[in-house]
C-alpha cells in the first residue's frame, strides 16, 4: 500500500504571530516555520503504518516555494521514503491545493491519502474534503483512529455526544485529528539520512490548474489587547467595580 501524505509549512505554532504594519497579513520574515502539528501527525499515522507492516510506501507532498523542502526533508527524517516538492507560491487557496494534490494523486495512485485536519496559519479545514470531492474518493475527517484492514479504512471520529466509526474503501482520504497519535522526534542519524532520500520536484503550473486566487484577504487585525487585571481590597470593592466599572451587575 502506498501512502501519500501532504504536509504544509507553516509558522511554527510556539511562535508569537505579529500582524503586518499594513494589515496585509502576517510577518512570515525570519520568523520560525515548522510542519502543520497536524501534518505531523499524518507523517507519523503513516510511518507507523509502515512499520507494522500495512504500508509499503510513504510518500509526502508540499506545495509551495523552496523553502518546503525543508519541512519534506524533516518528514523524510521522520521516515518517510520519498518527497515531492510541488513548485509554486507559498499563499494558494485551498480549492488549489486540492486540485493539485487530485493531480498528484492521478499520478501516484497511492490507496491512502492523509492530510492534517487543518493548516494552523489559515484555519480552512477544505483541502482534505475538496480532494475527496474532485477525485470521487470516500473520506474520513478529524480521525482519532485508523485501522486499515481488508482493503478497507475504519476511521473512528470524535463528534459531539461519542464516537462515529465509519468505515471507507481504499483509496481513501483521511484528514487527522489531534489524538490520532504522538509524533515522535527525528534521530540524528535519520536526520542525516534524510539528505540522501529521493526528493522530486514538480512545476505547480505542470499540472493544468488554474493558480490563480479567487479571494483577496481585505484586512488582518492583531487582536485586541488585553487590559491588565486590578486587585480588589475587599469584597464591597469587587461588588462596586463590577457594577459600576465592568457594568456586568
Ligand atoms: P486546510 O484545508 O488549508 O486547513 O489544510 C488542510 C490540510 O491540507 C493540511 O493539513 C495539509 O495536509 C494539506 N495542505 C494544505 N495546504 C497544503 C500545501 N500547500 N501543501 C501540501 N499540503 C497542504
Amino acid at each position: 500500500m502506498k501512502v501519500l501524505v501532504a504536509i504544509k509549512r507553516v509558522i511554527d505554532p510556539y511562535v508569537k504571530v505579529r500582524v503586518k504594519s499594513d494589515g496585509s497579513g502576517v510577518e512570515t520574515n525570519n520568523v520560525k516555520m515548522s510542519m502543520n502539528p497536524f501534518c505531523e501527525i499524518a507523517v507519523e499515522e503513516a510511518i507507523r503504518l509502515k512499520e507494522s507492516g500495512v504500508a509499503e510506501e510513504v510518500v509526502v507532498v508540499s506545495i509551495g516555494d523552496n523553502s518546503v523542502q525543508e519541512t519534506l526533508r524533516s518528514a523524510l527524517a521522520l521516515g518517510a521514503d520519498r518527497a515531492i516538492h510541488v513548485n509554486g507560491p507559498t499563499t494558494l487557496e485551498p480549492l488549489v491545493v486540492a486540485k493539485v494534490l487530485a493531480a498528484l494523486m492521478e499520478k501516484e495512485q497511492p490507496q491512502l491519502v492523509l492530510l492534517g485536519k487543518q493548516a494552523i496559519d489559515s484555519d480552512n479545514n477544505q483541502v482534505a474534503q475538496m480532494v475527496a470531492a474532485l477525485t470521487d474518493t470516500p473520506q474520513g475527517t478529524f480521525t482519532s483512529q485508523l485501522v486499515i484492514e481488508d482493503g478497507t479504512a475504519q476511521v473512528t471520529r470524535e463528534i459531539d455526544g461519542g464516537l462515529e466509526t465509519l468505515e471507507l474503501s481504499l483509496p481513501a482520504i483521511v484528514s487527522t485529528d489531534l489524538r490520532l497519535n504522538e509524533p515522535r522526534y527525528a534521530s540524528l542519524p535519520n536526520i542525516m539520512k534524510a539528505k540522501r532520500k529521493p526528493l522530486d520536484i514538480l512545476e505547480a503550473e505542470s499540472f493544468n490548474v488554474d493558480l490563480q486566487p479567487r479571494q483577496q484577504v481585505v484586512e488582518v487585525t492583531a487582536p485586541p489587547k488585553r487590559e491588565s487585571g486590578e486587585i480588589v481590597s475587599s469584597v464591597d470593592d469587587l461588588i462596586d467595580k463590577l457594577r459600576n466599572k465592568a457594568n456586568v451587575l
